[in-house]
């Protein structure tokens, strides 16, 4: 019996199988294919991993007039033996018995053709972007991440929280929000009976009686599980109606937020240190062969800021220290910055590439540009945020102590012209049993952006939402 493996697997045994002539079948697309002497070399690619494997063809073996619709793009099923490579680079290829052309692909029209392609043109094409060496690394690698988030977070006892997708709550500020309705647009029912709401929109009649979005934000759900199951995370996708056409804003995106309960700000970030670290090790092990990929062709020189990073220990220092070394540094920035006013990327990356040469957290923001779930320091001018920036990038997490008092929390939202009455449900954590309890949030697709070196975000996510694009392609 011929072993079926997918191509990753047969180069992780190669040197066992080049040994014993094992017979194997292997399918894929095929990459190139090139004849010399009555034989035919195909380098046959499965999207396991981003080597090849390479096919030797005895021409006169093939069945008449099939040779010439071996090409580029197509998809093959190969029976063969496994042999010890002659050439260099690999270790074994495959001599081909018999050879199954499963769909054609045709060479006039195939879009990916040998030059090559930008990744505007790419995004065009989404089933056959990730055929590229790029895309397949990118995709690979945000899978193996995707992994080891859950791994770590896993192995340290964080019950892994569904938070919903769609919410009633629109009250995390944190961006504008999809509406979610059933209502018909071309005929809004609107409340008829005299009185104050008279001509406004009658959500009675929607699908859930009330106005409802797609959700910016699983913290505030999760608070509510930390405050029974003490430490869990959400990993979910997100949705944000802002107009921001950036290299760094999707209208769709996953976030990862742990919430842990019995925590405060210090502990919040030596649990974002460990599992940056973490998750990042993994991609160095697991992930190596795309990483030198991108090192190669995407980002120059970004394993070594990788394991730069695993090694160092992150500093810390507050908000206030940040403005002072930024009003000391000398350095001519776009936006000023003073005591009060939000750090923007080019002081973020400042702080972490220049002055601190390293992954650094900065602690204790103004209450003012901050959250209102924040916990207020005693200065009674700060909250305990924490922002991690690190070299490249500028923030990467983004996290806070939560308020766990209640009326100091009911005064936030007084003061934040919030409308208390939607918050009872959240209020409710700190009237049974609050506790001190912190988290953090990070965008996934940023996370895979600083791993990859991609500098678009469209490129680390399959099919991109942005301003005026849902499309499939
Ligand atoms: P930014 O200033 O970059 O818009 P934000 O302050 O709006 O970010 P938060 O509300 O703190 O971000 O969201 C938490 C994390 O989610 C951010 O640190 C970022 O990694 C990610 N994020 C936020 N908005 C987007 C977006 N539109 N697309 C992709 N990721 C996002
Ligand atoms: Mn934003």
């Amino acid at each position: 019996m011929a072993i079926n493996l997918q191509i990753k697997e047969l180069f992780s045994k190669a040197e066992e199988l080049s040994q014993t002539e094992t017979e194997a079948q292997v399918q894929g697309w095929i990459k190139t294919r090139r004849d010399s002497k009555g034989i035919s070399f195909i380098e046959l690619n499965d999207g396991s991993c981003l080597s090849n494997l390479q096919i030797l063809v005895v021409e006169e073996k093939l069945p008449d007039g099939l040779l010439e619709k071996l090409t580029t793009g197509s998809a093959i099923s190969v029976n063969g033996i496994l042999k010890k490579s002659l050439g260099k680079g690999q270790i074994i290829e495959l001599y081909c018995e018999n050879l199954e052309l499963l769909g054609t692909a045709d060479p006039e029209t195939y879009p990916l053709q040998k030059k090559r392609h930008t990744n505007e043109f790419l995004r065009t094409i989404s089933h056959l972007r990730p055929r590229t060496n790029t895309f397949g690394a990118v995709f690979r690698t945000r899978s193996l991440l995707s992994y080891a988030v859950h791994e770590y977070f896993n192995e340290k006892g964080f019950v892994h929280l569904h938070s919903p997708i769609i919410t009633s709550s629109d009250c995390e500020g944190a961006g504008s929000m999809f509406q979610v309705t059933i209502l018909p647009l071309d005929n809004v029912p609107k409340i008829e009976a005299s009185g104050p709401d008279k001509g406004k929109i009658d959500y009675s009649k929607d699908f859930f009686s009330t106005p409802t979005y797609l959700t910016v934000s699983g913290q505030l759900e999760g608070e509510l599980f930390a405050q029974a199951l003490k430490n869990i995370y959400t990993f979910g996708p997100t949705f944000r109606a802002e107009n921001s056409n950036t290299p760094r804003h999707l209208a769709e995106f996953w976030m990862i937020e742990p919430e842990m309960a019995f925590c405060d700000l210090m502990q919040d970030s030596k649990i974002a240190e460990e599992f940056l670290k973490y998750v990042i090790t993994k991609v160095l092990n697991k992930g190596l062969e795309d990483l030198k990929f991108f090192n190669e062709w995407v980002e120059k020189g970004i394993i070594d800021s990788l394991e730069k990073l695993i090694k160092a220990d992150f500093a810390r220092i507050t908000y206030t220290e940040a403005i002072k070394i930024l009003e000391s540094s000398g350095k001519k920035f776009e936006f000023p910055c003073t005591w009060g006013s939000d750090l923007q990327t080019e002081h973020e990356r400042f702080l972490s590439e220049e002055y601190i040469k390293g992954p650094v957290f900065v602690m204790d923001y103004p209450k003012e540009i901050k959250a209102f779930y924040m916990r207020l320091n005693d200065d009674q001018k700060t909250v305990a945020a924490m922002d991690l920036l690190v070299p490249r990038l500028g923030e990467i997490i983004g996290g806070s102590q939560r308020e766990e008092r209640l009326d100091i929390l009911e005064q936030k939202i007084i003061d934040n012209n919030l409308p208390i009455d939607h918050y009872s449900w959240y209020l409710d954590t700190r009237r049974f049993g609050s506790t001190p309890h912190a988290g953090f949030g990070l965008g996934f697709e940023r996370l895979v952006m600083y791993i990859t070196g991609m500098q678009n975000i469209r490129d680390v996510i399959p099919f991109p939402r942005t301003p005026g694009n849902a499309s499939i392609n």
